[in-house]
């Protein structure tokens, strides 16, 4: 998988990026990362790449022109179309299935814009997914398109250490993930759920799966809609639910 970044901080970018588990998959070759600085391909003398808002407002907007030339060089390097995320508070809210969906792409071109967005020409133009990383508004789509980035990243075969470690984590079947224990047994007098110590597969898992339902009644219910469970976990979680006030 190849990210390329179109962004007017490239350093951040590659420092985000180059540590822990990308960095060490980058190593491997499992990731590459081409990060350009779209003020390369300013047309003035100055390298200026914003101008102020047709109609007046507050703020400055990326010209169209840079971002274009910029993407024209990123895509000439690809050789061929490939999907390109513009991440802005408008695009739709970035969840799992599409880090699933983006994962499954060999190359993938970010656009990260500044100040108050970009020139809505060019992005008519070069565009095909525009998205969000949350309800906010933040200063740039550096980090959420490192975000994007790392949420992807360990979709992609052989970038976690173990393979499995990316089956049944949280929104796996619109599920959260059930809670974690490690060493020691007991800490500060709290003690590991007994069945984990069992050695008794079958009832660790089933003891997981209804910790994950009842998790999920409780901290994000608005998952359940979507989520296949038993007519006995319906029953839990609306049991949940009710005791939460939510029903
Ligand atoms: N004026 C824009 C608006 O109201 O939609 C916001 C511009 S924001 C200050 C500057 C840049 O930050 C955006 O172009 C986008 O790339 C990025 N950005 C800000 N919030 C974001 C979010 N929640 N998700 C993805 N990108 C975001």
């Amino acid at each position: 998988m190849k990210f390329h970044v179109m962004t007017l901080f490239p350093e951040m970018i590659e420092q985000g990026f180059h540590s822990s588990i990308t960095g060490r998959a980058m190593e491997k070759g499992l990731l590459q990362l081409d990060a350009v600085n779209i003020r390369d391909y300013a047309v003035n003398k100055h390298m200026r790449v914003d101008d102020y808002p047709y109609g007046g407002g507050a703020g400055m907007v990326m010209q169209a022109e840079p971002v274009y030339r910029c993407y024209e060089a990123v895509k000439e390097k690809i050789g061929r179309d490939v999907r390109v995320i513009y991440l802005t508070p408008q695009g739709r809210v970035f969840n799992q299935k599409m880090a699933e969906e983006f994962a499954a792409e060999e190359d993938l071109i970010f656009l990260c814009g500044h100040y108050e967005g970009i020139d809505e020409r060019v992005l008519e133009e070069i565009v095909t997914d525009p998205v969000s990383i949350g309800d906010y508004v933040l200063t740039g789509g550096e980090l959420p398109s490192l975000v994007m980035m790392d949420a992807i990243s360990r979709l992609v075969p052989g970038v976690l250490g173990n393979d499995m470690s990316a089956v049944g984590e949280s929104f796996a079947d619109s599920l959260l993930e059930y809670p974690q224990y490690s060493r020691p047994a007991v800490w500060r007098e709290k003690e590991v759920p007994e069945v984990l110590l069992s050695g008794h597969h079958a009832n660790v898992d089933a003891w997981r799966r209804e910790q994950s339902v009842i998790r999920t009644a409780k901290w994000r219910p608005d998952l359940l809609e979507t989520a296949q469970l038993t007519k006995k976990e319906r029953i839990l979680a609306e049991k949940i639910l009710a005791s939460e006030g939510e029903l």
